[in-house]
């Protein structure tokens, strides 16, 4: 069911940097509204879960590390066409590649240090919206 709407998450290297401020703003000047948010740590149990589709992948261990090894701002946005306007927001994986202005092009600092989550279907978008908030934590 497409749902217009996209979870992301800003990742422990823009938290530890002092982004959070300069990304909500940039999230919501492109009209995103914020559904439900909350600032978090993800345990490396946690983190290897979510990430459960790259297990076996070279960067995997890397990316499980990184996402625990400090607090996160998890998000679920709001806007019509949500999960491509927000890939479109944040930019390419790799920093080097995202267009000028994205999120990650200004925030990123490697590959697998990127500043921000987005997700890449409606369908994982709410698996992922769920993995992280309980229905009376959602405010349509
Ligand atoms: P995304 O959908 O743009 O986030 O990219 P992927 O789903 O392909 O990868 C998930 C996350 O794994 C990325 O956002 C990075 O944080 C990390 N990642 C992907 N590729 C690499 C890589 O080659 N090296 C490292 N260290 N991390 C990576």
């Amino acid at each position: 069911m497409a749902t217009n709407r996209t979870f992301t998450m800003i990742k422990p290297d823009a938290v530890r940097n002092g982004h959070i401020g300069a990304i909500l703003e940039q999230i919501n000047a492109a009209g995103f509204r914020i559904v439900a948010m909350k600032y978090t740590r993800l345990s490396q149990e946690k983190a290897g879960a979510f990430y459960a589709v790259h297990r076996g992948r070279p960067f995997y261990d890397e990316l499980v590390d990184f996402m625990s090894s400090g607090p996160i701002v998890a998000a679920i946005l709001e806007k019509e066409n949500a999960v491509a306007d927000f890939r479109t927001l944040i930019g390419a994986t790799n920093p080097e590649e995202a267009a000028e202005g994205t999120i990650r092009a200004k925030y990123a600092t490697s590959i697998g240090e990127n500043a921000v989550h987005g997700s890449d279907s409606d369908e994982n978008a709410d698996i992922e919206g769920s993995f992280h908030f309980a229905g009376t934590e959602i405010f349509a």
